[in-house]
């Protein structure tokens, strides 16, 4: 299957600082949460060369299907050294969703959000937010079972496709669902699989994680995450923006970004299609 990307004109990459020592990690990270960007504040700069940014923007074909992240597929997006694409899931959340986003607004980033349909009908304003700060928002199924394995295809697919519906319900036409889906647990099986291909929807795992699920300090998850982004040196990344440590944690992991010389990749679909199309 042939996989299409159109890509933006590729800013080079600038160099990395590498962290020489454990202490000056430790010191980083506690400078990076006690100077935490402050949202308002942030704002009144604008998105100027001072802030985190978005990179670029990287238009998807979701044509057959494509798998993304290789903690689960055998490939990902085509992501040069030094660039990340932030996925958030489980939301929206009132609270940390809120959080998160007016930390993401701040740093002038975008990143995809994969909604919960139940969630999403609870707390429609928030998904309308979500859309008009930009970002793009993916399926993450309407009641997030744990595993979709031991539903049959129809009751898992009835449940894909109530996801759908419940985000368009709660967008109400100010925004757009893309043909984005992460399963939850990343728990695929073949023939969902199959349907997504038929249907063009690309899905999306991971290539690391902050394992937010886990309970931690933000100082704690911030550590990791870095630690794992130091050897990664790219790839879409997962956290769960219904985590008040995550929500936490943000303000300082867009700043490590920045002075490390990493870069933020938004990415959107390059057509839309239903998810019943
Ligand atoms: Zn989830």
């Amino acid at each position: 299957m042939a996989i299409l990307f159109m890509l933006d004109a590729q800013k080079p990459s600038e160099s990395v600082t590498p962290m020489t020592t454990r202490l000056n990690r430790r010191r980083f990270i506690q400078a990076a949460l006690a100077a935490s960007v402050i949202p308002e504040q942030a704002r009144a700069f604008g998105c100027g060369p001072q802030a985190v940014g978005t990179a670029r923007t990287m238009t998807v074909s979701t044509a057959g299907g494509p798998r993304f992240g290789q903690k689960q597929y055998p490939d990902t997006l085509p992501l040069a050294d030094g660039e990340v694409v932030l996925t958030f899931d489980d939301g929206p959340l009132p609270g940390p969703t809120n959080h998160v986003l007016d930390t993401l607004a701040a740093a002038c980033v975008q990143a995809t959000f994969f909604l919960i349909g139940r969630n999403a009908a609870a707390s429609p304003e928030l998904v309308k937010r979500i859309a008009s700060d930009g970002h793009t928002i993916g399926n993450h199924t309407q009641s997030h079972p744990w595993t979709l394995r031991n539903r049959s295809f129809q009751a898992g697919l009835a449940d894909i496709d109530k996801g759908a519906e419940s985000i368009r319900q709660a967008l109400g036409g100010a925004g757009t669902l893309a043909p984005f889906i992460r399963f939850p647990g990343f728990v695929d099986t073949p023939e969902l699989l199959e349907e997504m291909s038929r249907r063009n929807v690309a899905v999306f795992g991971a290539d690391f994680w902050a394992s937010d699920w886990n309970p931690m300090s933000a100082e704690t998850e911030l550590h990791l995450v870095l630690g794992r982004l130091e050897h990664a040196r790219r790839g879409i990344i997962l956290f769960h923006d219904t985590k008040q440590q995550t929500a936490a944690m943000l303000p300082g992991f867009l700043r490590a970004l920045k002075e490390r010389g990493f870069k933020v990749v938004h990415t959107v679909p390059r057509a839309l299609y239903g998810m019943n199309g």
